[in-house]
């Protein structure tokens, strides 16, 4: 049975060459190691689609109305007329509701589909105000969050892959190495018809303009994509990797970047889900194209 994962990983533009990317010059970051005007060869087969996060609206890109438009496939800020930082507001959340991926391959009969992710007790225990593009839509579509006992059981994988922040606030759970969690995410996405796994550690750092920190964190995360897709039967399933907008790839500014995102695919469909990924609207509908069988190569 065919299946898909979308990797979600925030604030990763494509940028260009120099010192304020820490892409450049850092070993072992293959498959993220992209840079404007270049040509480059993704390992395993990867076709990349440079991706225009602006949608058509003024400003910088941001976190609430990019994701609302991943996970939708609705041009959420032109929706709203403008780039939502932060956590989606009550017209994102209603965008997000009716028409997220998850209730889109639900409606399709697509099952089953799985956040990969795991939740602390912290966050149920003391719900924030205010929640991310994800939660919400995992949410509305009435599926369940992972915890720390299906993170313990191999069943899911923390934001920080590695549990090491986990750790640092006390919780009983073992240390992963990158290729460690690749491999329980494979197992996972193979178990499921459609998975979401969201990374956005590259975000703050990217804030933070924490050289040291995207030094040591990026050859991880690219280690962790690695195994992942060698893991992987390619043959039965497809990776999409995206970005919301722009940010560690220039960490000469604090800000979010305007550069496009790399949607970078991976195994069945790739060149065509590759060729149709012009803006972020372009992930939701190849997705469930491919899951609903309504395209086929
Ligand atoms: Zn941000």
């Amino acid at each position: 049975m065919e299946n898909v994962l979308l990797f979600f990983i925030d604030g990763l533009g494509i940028g260009t060459r120099g010192p304020h990317n820490p892409f450049d010059g850092l070993e072992e970051v293959a498959p993220l190691a992209i840079f404007q005007a270049e040509r480059t060869l993704v390992p395993f087969d990867g076709v990349l689609a440079p991706t225009d996060a602006c949608m058509g609206i003024a400003g910088r890109p941001q976190s609430a109305s990019g994701q609302t438009t991943i996970l939708t496939g609705i041009n959420a800020p032109a929706a709203i007329g403008y780039h939502k930082q932060g956590f989606p507001n009550q017209a994102l959340l209603d965008i997000i509701r009716e028409h997220s991926i998850f209730v889109q391959l639900k409606k399709a009969g697509i099952h089953p589909i799985a956040f990969a992710n795991t939740y602390t007790r912290a966050f149920f225990e003391s719900r924030p105000r205010w929640v991310s593009a994800t939660t919400a839509a995992v949410e509305a579509a009435g599926l369940s969050f992972n915890t720390l006992p299906d993170l313990i059981a191999g069943r899911a994988v923390y934001q920080d892959f590695t549990n090491a922040v986990l750790i640092e606030r006390g919780e009983e759970v073992n240390l992963r190495t990158p290729a460690e969690a690749g491999e329980c995410l494979a197992n996972i996405v193979a178990q499921n018809r459609f998975t979401l796994y969201e990374y956005f550690i590259t975000d703050k750092i990217g804030h933070a303009q924490d050289r040291e920190a995207a030094n040591r964190v990026l050859p991880m995360l690219a280690r962790f994509i690695r195994t992942l897709l060698a893991k992987l039967d390619l043959e039965r399933s497809t990776v999409i990797l995206t970005s919301d907008h722009g940010n560690i790839e220039d960490l000469s500014v604090r800000n979010h970047t305007l550069n496009p995102v790399p949607t970078i695919v991976w195994g069945k469909g790739r060149e065509m889900i590759a060729s149709r990924t012009r803006s972020l609207v372009d992930i939701t509908p190849a997705i469930v194209e491919r899951l609903t069988g309504a395209v086929r190569n």
